[in-house]
């Protein structure tokens, strides 16, 4: 019988896995090795596979077999690699560390315990041979503190509980009259470690563990149950990382940066992670451990101001290492090193979280400088990261008059205004009782725990941490604007205050955060537009005067190379088509004209309230020179693009009065009495309206209506026409099931049509065709396509029919649906390709089979999700319909999903 691989091993020689095995060895075990590979500077380690994390989760949190000899076998080959020997007491020992490596990275969100091997002898060899006593005994004290919390699940379980740890610390550093941690010398340090050991046996009811190799095996036992801990299960949920894919775990030999000053450890990205700019970027600690420099707890020094003064000789190997990584992977890299004694340790490279921005910049600088080719760019850009660029900026009218309180690292780009909170629950708690909540997050620093309250918040303000901390990491990765290390702000905790320049600030102001200055600002500050729409729409800036519209413009153009599917805008007014044409829509595919009825309310109701036909035609008759002008307005902007009209579909109550006083106001308007209307108005009502007399069964009812809209659109078109403009109007029978509504109301337009063009003396090539929105469409919809010309998915209301859910009111329960990973997204927002996704493939099958060259679209919300274009691009739609600012996010989709497919 063949033995499983479990455990792969890497080092300067005789390294077993590469870069391209993450599924199997994590992200981290998986640029190791390759790292190794290629000759870097990698302590030796060894990896165990995701598949042991599987296989531990499947068999009652036990290991196969034969793991057991092949850890024993790979701890060989660090000792003979480093030259060392685990819980040696002779010569210096080998510690090593415990890390957890997913397949996609997931920053800060598993443990990791570091320094095992030491126990009461090793530490004294330690101290013996590195001549520093004081460091030994802090890295054993740092060790059981590690070991404690992570293995022996000594953390608090909740804010309010006190970690011992941390409490025996702050004791001694009072007892020893010194502010930090690194002041404290060697016999305080001996002293913390009995007593950590004390609190270990006082809470577990344990002896600290002395022999090495159990401290190894308690490491790995607790980085693969920390795949499960609860901000790992949040990380995963917004990321969509299935949650069967395990983490693998790394044990590596341990290198020092904390063996006093000429060690140091750092992290730094080959390019800045929030602008994307060229240039080496990060944080780096004199004599400290890798975690002090994430944890944000000493503010680090930069690496690009300081380094090549501070280190000549390792920033030199240093940098010429970051580049040959950059290029060997061919993406921004994020490292983590370390300097013992002034040599240089690679301890990790994975490919950078970064904002939007980042994304955009580097992808294109990238391509430029020949890097990587158009496609892979556009491969790697997460589609919806897109729409930061859209989003509004501190800058013009709105900081005019504003001085900032105070400025920190610009670490997450964006404009952010809201509310303070300090703790992340109450953030949390506030944004679950309004979704709508503005949140600022206002800490000293932010930790893995913090996930959920970051996830809620606008922004992020911490006080201290660097461009690397955690906050400037997850935060960015998140798209928060983000503004860290901010040391000129006092935060009170207690008191729920910050100050900034002699301003207190309570829990509830308000603040503004810019994360693209680092400056924060009292209030609401109101915003601009962003800088591509400054081009595009406004055009208030310049193409040469606006580095990131360039970008923008330079993917986006090679975006529409690529896609095969056409993309359209759900715009209703003129002035949002031109903003749709600017950001590259082919055509609208939804107007909803009940919007137009909404700025002509008053006419509308007198039309509903009509007693007879005579009356309601009527009382149409302005109305259709309203919606002739906006329709025309929409051709205009179109320009010869389609442009898909919907007739009346909301249920007619929702345009009438409820209130006692306003019915009163309308009736006097109307000289009929309120009684009428009030009458109107009940007889209007229904149970479930979005089942009820809705969409086409308006038209069917009142087919004046109907005949309006259609007199309005044909009209429009002739007039535009005949100015010169082309013109191609889709008409749209909103909701019907079943072949013979649509044939009412196809009748009814085609009447109207013919009318208009005979009396005008041309004809436009219009179109009629249906939504389909509801199951009933879909598996008829072979006998829809004998009239109808075009499909177009409404998969707004195909979700709520399809699924039985109402999309107003599932808000009260989908937090727990996902929470329970009974719903992998929301249906409304990510389509449900399993349910809805098979009923359109439905639609399309039968719709092609009656009329082969039916043209489909969709027009519904999920029309700009990535998700659901790649998936309209599989499933052979024409072209995806959204709001005009996802278009951006629409058009690299529809890239990446013929890309994929090619
Ligand atoms: C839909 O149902 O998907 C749709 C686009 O129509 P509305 O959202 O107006 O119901
Ligand atoms: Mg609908």
């Amino acid at each position: 019988m063949s033995k499983t691989k479990y455990v792969y091993f890497f080092g300067a020689e005789n390294t077993d896995g590469n870069g391209s095995m993450k599924p199997l060895l994590g992200g981290k075990g998986a640029n190791l090795a390759e790292m190794a590979k290629i000759g870097l500077p990698v302590p030796a380690g060894f990896t165990i596979t995701t598949e042991v994390c599987t296989y531990f989760y499947a068999n009652g949190q036990q290991y196969p077999v034969e793991l057991k000899a092949q850890v024993d076998a790979a701890m060989a080959g660090i000792e003979k690699a480093m030259g060392k020997k685990l819980g040696d007491t002779e010569g210096l020992p080998l510690l090593v560390s415990c890390r957890s490596g997913a397949r996609d990275s997931m920053p800060g969100m598993m443990d990791t315990v570091l320094n095992i091997g030491l126990n009461d002898k090793t530490v004294e060899v330690l101290a013996r041979k590195s001549g520093d006593e004081r460091f030994a005994w802090d890295c054993y004290r740092r060790f059981v503190q590690m070991y404690g919390r992570v293995v022996l699940d000594m953390k608090p379980k909740c804010k309010t509980d006190h970690c011992p740890f941390e409490d025996l610390l702050e004791a001694k550093k009072k007892k020893a009259g010194v502010d930090v941690d690194s002041d404290l010398k060697a016999e305080f340090l001996k002293e913390l470690v009995v007593e950590f050991k004390a609190a270990v046996k006082t809470q577990t009811g344990l002896d600290f563990p002395e022999d090495p190799m159990e401290q190894v095996w308690g490491g790995i036992g607790a980085v693969f149950s920390s795949w499960m801990n609860d901000r790992a299960i949040v990380y995963r949920r917004m990321n969509g990382i299935p949650h069967d894919w395990g983490t693998a775990v790394n044990v590596q030999a341990m290198v020092f940066g904390n063996m006093g000053e000429t060690c140091a450890t750092g992290v730094a990205f080959t390019r800045d992670g929030a602008t994307g700019a060229k240039g080496i970027v990060g944080d780096y600690l004199f004599n400290a451990q890798g975690e002090d420099v994430v944890a944000g707890i000493r503010m680090p020094k930069r690496i690009e101001h300081t380094m090549a003064k501070e280190l000549p000789g390792v920033w030199e190997e240093f940098s010429k290492v970051a580049m040959i990584l950059e290029n060997h992977y061919k993406d921004i890299q994020d490292v983590e090193f370390t300097i013992e004694n002034q040599k240089l340790w690679m301890l990790q490279t994975r490919n950078a979280k970064r904002t939007g921005f980042a994304h955009v910049r580097s992808a294109v600088d990238m391509v430029n400088e020949g890097l990587i080719t158009p496609d892979r760019a556009i491969a790697r850009i997460p589609a919806n990261d897109l729409t930061q660029l859209l989003q509004p900026v501190f800058s013009g009218e709105g900081l005019k008059g504003r001085t900032s309180l105070a400025k920190g690292i610009n670490a997450g780009p964006g404009a952010a205004t809201g509310q303070i909170y300090f703790q992340p629950d109450e953030a949390e708690a506030i944004w679950q009782k309004d979704n709508n909540a503005k949140i600022i997050l206002v800490r000293h620093e932010t930790t893995p725990e913090d996930l959920r309250g970051m996830k809620v918040s606008a922004g992020i303000l911490t006080s201290s941490g660097g461009a690397a901390s955690h906050a400037a990491l997850v935060g960015r990765q998140m798209g928060k604007a983000v503004v860290c290390g901010c040391d000129s702000v006092k935060i009170d905790y207690k008191a729920e205050t910050v100050t900034a320049a002699g301003k207190v600030l309570k829990k509830g102001d308000w603040i503004s955060i810019d994360g693209f200055t680092g400056c924060v600002y009292e209030g609401q500050v109101p915003t601009s537009p962003s800088e591509v729409l400054q081009v595009l729409f406004s055009k208030t800036l310049k193409p040469q005067d606006a580095p990131i519209y360039q970008c923008f413009h330079q993917l986006m153009s090679w975006s529409d190379r690529y896609r095969k599917l056409a993309v359209r805008a759900n715009a209703d007014t003129p002035g949002e088509a031109q903003q749709a044409i600017a950001l590259g829509a082919q055509g609208i595919g939804l107007t909803r004209t009940e919007h137009m009825f909404f700025d002509h309310i008053e006419d509308f109701r007198a039309m509903i309230l009509a007693d007879n036909v005579e009356d309601r035609e009527k009382a149409l008759k302005p109305l259709l020179k309203y919606q002739q002008d906006d329709f025309e307005g929409l051709f205009r902007a179109m320009n010869g693009y389609p442009v898909t009209i919907r007739l009346l579909d909301p249920p007619l109550h929702e345009f009438v009065p409820h209130e006692a006083k306003e019915q009163e106001a309308l009736a006097t308007k109307l000289g009929i009495s309120k009684e009428k209307v009030a009458q109107r108005v009940k007889d209007l009502a229904e149970f479930n309206p979005m089942l009820g007399h809705r969409g086409c069964r308006l038209g069917i009812v009142y087919p004046e209506i109907t005949r309006m809209q259609a007199t309005a659109i044909c009209q429009a078109a002739v007039k535009v026409m005949k100015e010169g403009i082309d013109c191609h109007p889709e008409i749209m029978v909103p909701l019907p099931g079943n072949v013979n509504e649509f044939k009412h109301q196809e009748t009814v337009i085609r009447e109207a049509a013919q009318k208009v063009f005979q009396e005008a003396g041309i004809t436009s090539d219009y179109m009629v065709g249906t939504m389909v929105e509801l199951p009933r469409a879909c598996v008829t919809a072979d006998r829809i396509a004998e009239n109808a010309e075009f499909f177009s998915f409404g998969t707004n209301d195909l979700t709520q029919t399809g699924l039985g859910i109402s999309r107003d009111d599932y808000g009260t329960y989908i937090n727990e649906y996902q929470e329970l990973d009974i719903f992998a997204a929301d249906p409304f927002q990510t389509l449900d390709q399993e349910g809805v996704g098979e009923l359109m493939k439905i639609a399309i099958e039968k719709g092609k089979k009656t009329r082969p060259n039916i043209k489909l679209g969709i027009c519904g919300e999920h029309g700009g999700d990535p998700a659901s274009v790649k998936f309209c691009h599989k499933i052979g739609l024409n072209y995806v319909s959204c709001s005009p600012l996802r278009l951006p996010v629409a058009r690299l989709a529809a890239a990446q999903a013929a890309i994929e497919e090619a």
